[in-house]
């Protein structure tokens, strides 16, 4: 397991179009000192606002995740929270012109080999970890997650859908074994008529085959078919290590997840930060010995 904070070794330049106004969106992501965390700015608006990237900040869980402060929000976060999780990236400054991340292909992965084209800095501070203490639980209708206490993050996702294209699948991520490439390009999915009235009320208008896959009651529609044969399941555990990314430390729990969607992402992690132990992953000694520094509440930051 890495020991030390990282950032980016410099800015990095996106564009892309966001999924909601289907208009370009300009992101730029600069390297931050150690212990700044992923702070975005919406530059486009007086005084450039900033929003810190953690769960306190979730202002709504309607189909993606939105973090907000204010007047301020940026939705869409997860799918860029997911692969500056996965290229190990602690503390970065996320500007963007528009309240919203651009879909990309829908993934994490552009952003994702992107970040690894500009490279890593490891910075001098070591990284900290949340611990869970004891078993937490959510149940919301069909909905639930569980996590219990373990030395890795490992995470696990099913879904169960009435559709015959999907079904029940799931998939499990155990962090340090599972690469990257196993999840990172599962791309996000919704049902054509969802979209197409999503359309009518003015939303989703970047939304393509480009960027989701998209199923009618046939299968699905896009061309080139599915690139893993449980993308869904796949995309799932993105999206929840996305969410669990506002942790805004890594978490060392196993994480059992069924039916869940973003709102139970971020009340599981609510849940799971109010049990644990912020622990500082003492550099050039084992993980048997860490050091304890203090009870930190998310809610602190
Ligand atoms: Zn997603």
């Amino acid at each position: 397991m890495l020991k030390r904070q990282r950032t980016l070794k410099t800015t990095l330049e996106w564009k892309g179009i966001g999924l909601h106004s289907g208009r370009e969106v300009t992101l730029r992501i600069h390297p931050l000192p150690a212990d700044s965390g992923i702070r975005f700015v919406r530059t486009d608006l007086h005084g450039s606002p900033e929003i810190p990237a953690l769960v306190d900040f979730v202002v709504n869980t309607r189909m993606a995740t939105t973090i907000g402060r204010e007047n301020a929000t940026v939705s869409t976060v997860e799918h860029l929270m997911c692969a500056l999780f996965a290229a190990g990236i602690d503390n970065a400054r996320v500007e963007l012109d528009a309240p919203e991340v651009p879909i990309s292909d829908g993934s994490s992965n552009e952003f994702f080999v992107a970040l690894e084209r500009i490279g890593v800095q490891v910075q001098t501070a070591p990284l900290k970890v949340w611990k869970l203490q004891r078993r937490v639980e959510i149940k919301s209708g069909e909905k639930w997650g569980v996590a219990e206490p373990s030395s890795v993050l490992d995470v696990s996702a099913s879904v169960d859908f009435d559709h015959h294209a999907i079904g029940y699948q799931n998939f499990r991520y155990i962090h340090g074994q599972t690469s990257f490439q196993e999840f990172g390009s599962a791309r996000t999915f919704g049902f054509l008529r969802e979209v197409e009235a999503l359309k009518k009320m003015g939303l989703a208008l970047g939304g393509s085959l480009d960027n989701a896959v998209v199923l009618d009651d046939r299968g699905v529609m896009n061309p080139e078919g599915l690139r893993y044969e449980n993308e869904f399941a796949r995309h799932k555990v993105l999206d929840a290590l996305g969410d669990f990314a506002l942790a805004g430390h890594l978490i060392e729990a196993r994480i059992q997840l069924h039916r869940s969607g973003h709102d139970l992402h971020r009340d599981l992690l609510r849940a799971i930060l109010a049990e644990s132990e912020l622990v500082e992953v003492a550099p050039a000694q084992s993980s048997s010995r860490r050091s304890f520094l203090r009870r930190l509440r998310a809610a602190a930051i």
